[in-house]
């Protein structure tokens, strides 16, 4: 029986949890991967079909996918996708089992006390389903060879159609008064659908439930929720920011090409391992747009705010007891959490325009610093460039963003020992940080063909 009605029982060691959990994901990343996954999960020991280690890691993830929203959608997913693999390799003896037991479950869980009248009406739903599904002339009916892919309409199903919500959103099946109409050729589609229902009806469900409170709030339980969501990050980061691609471990020498407002938040928490609230979200969205993965991104504050504050930083928090809050903030800088925006760094405008308050140390520098402090920082980056370094003090009373490019033109002259012939443009810091790097990367490339000097015609 593939729809996990009954949770499992007996005694379960805290290393076999672990792998029930490892398994499954493996298995999901599986199916995912390969679309004649049949094979590999046969190779995973916990996910042997209605065993109880394939139910134990069945109701483990379904607790984490009642406590995370994202997760709630990979769960149903991925889910729905292994009932369907195993439909597909059930022989004729198999699928009469699999009713068999489908409603003898279904007709156990109907009868128990605590169970919410939405999730009551898909058990009363599954009983009817399997009581004329297991009428034999409907068994032989659909298992005929000549009926794989053909449109035979010699049975037809009737559902409700708010008990398959999936078919009728993708408009796959016909409705007639308020019922569903299900050909015998579609009765898997049907099953994935009314087990998605299910899955979703008992989510919902598990809010009202005292075990499902003191489960997920259970040590050892939480510790296997810590792989999911280690596996599931690692995952999600190695997908994104693919196009950029930034190596997190060389964020120190790249962060010589880091425009002025970046550079001195790199510093500020080099320093004091902490930031403002809003400086942390206009620097992390800086490291997402140059590249940085949000699984490195994770890694880089977690380390960052594991280490002592220093006794002049402007926060005391620490990743330990702030660390499910820090990673929402960053997963939904990512468009993974909340409203799923794709948030992007602000424009040199707006950090020019922002008043900062006394806890931040953001804005433009170009704009916020004053005259001495800018000099200072300005001949530390540029030595020997005082009378450059005079000009941008200079200009940036008028005009902070002219000041800004002059900075640009001065650190390319000095890494690439040549003069910028381009024209520069950038509206905020990620932009500046990619031309510069694009310039400097085209320059190095031109001084290498330079060096090789030009190719005589018929030379090799
Ligand atoms: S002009 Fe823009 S990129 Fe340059 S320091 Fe100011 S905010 Fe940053």
């Amino acid at each position: 029986m593939t729809f996990y009605l009954k949770p499992p029982r007996g005694l379960v060691n805290l290393h076999v949890f672990q792998t029930c959990v490892e398994e499954r994901l493996n298995c999901y990343d599986n199916i995912n991967r390969n679309n004649n996954a049949d094979a590999e999960i046969c190779n995973f020991h916990c996910l042997v079909e209605d065993s109880p280690l394939d139910r134990t890691g069945h109701y483990l993830f379904r607790l984490y996918a009642y406590l995370s929203t994202d997760f709630r959608r990979i769960f149903l997913e991925n889910e729905k996708k292994l009932l369907l693999l195993r439909l597909l390799c059930y022989k004729k003896e198999d699928i009469k089992y699999f009713l068999k037991r489908l409603l003898k479950h279904s007709k156990e869980c109907v009868t128990q006390d605590n169970v919410h009248v939405t999730v009551k009406d898909m058990y009363l739903l599954f009983i009817s389903l399997c009581s004329q599904m297991l009428n034999r002339e409907y068994l032989n009916h659909i298992i005929k060879e000549v009926h794989v892919g053909s449109e035979c309409e010699g049975f037809t199903l009737k559902v409700p159609f708010y008990q398959c919500a999936s078919l009728i959103v993708h408009r796959e099946v016909n409705l007639k008064n308020g019922f569903v109409e299900i050909k015998c050729t579609d009765w898997k589609r049907l099953f994935l659908s009314v087990y998605e229902t299910y899955l979703r009806r008992a989510l919902t469900e598990m809010k009202y439930s005292q075990n499902v409170r003191l489960a997920v709030n259970d040590v050892r339980i939480r510790s296997t929720f810590k792989v999911i969501q280690n596996h599931w990050f690692k995952n999600e980061g190695s997908e994104n920011d693919s196009r950029l691609n930034f190596n997190i471990s060389n964020i120190d020498a790249e962060s010589k090409l880091f425009p002025l407002c970046a550079l001195n938040l790199y510093k500020v928490l080099q320093k004091t391992n902490r930031l403002s609230h809003n400086d942390r979200f206009d620097f992390s969205l800086y490291m997402k747009g140059i590249g940085i993965s949000l699984r490195d991104s994770l890694k880089f504050w977690e380390n960052t705010y594991t280490r002592q504050h220093s006794s002049c930083s402007k926060c005391s928090h620490n990743w330990k007891d702030n660390e499910k809050r820090y990673i929402y903030g960053i997963r939904h800088l990512y468009g993974l959490e909340g409203s799923r925006k794709n948030y992007t760094v602000r424009s040199c405008n707006f950090f020019q325009e922002k008043i900062l308050s006394a806890t931040e140390d953001g804005g433009c520098p170009f704009k916020h610093f004053d005259d001495s402090n800018l000099r200072q920082v300005l001949q530390k980056l540029l030595p020997s460039k005082e009378d450059d370094v005079e000009v941008m003090i200079y200009e940036r009373k008028e005009n902070p963003s002219l000041a800004c490019k002059l900075f640009y033109e001065n650190v390319f002259k000095i890494i690439t020992d040549n003069c910028i012939a381009d024209n520069i443009s950038f509206s905020n810091p990620v932009e500046y940080y990619l031309s510069l790097k694009k310039h400097i990367s085209k320059n190095s490339i031109d001084s290498a063909i330079q060096a090789v000097g030009p190719v005589a015609v018929g030379e090799k």
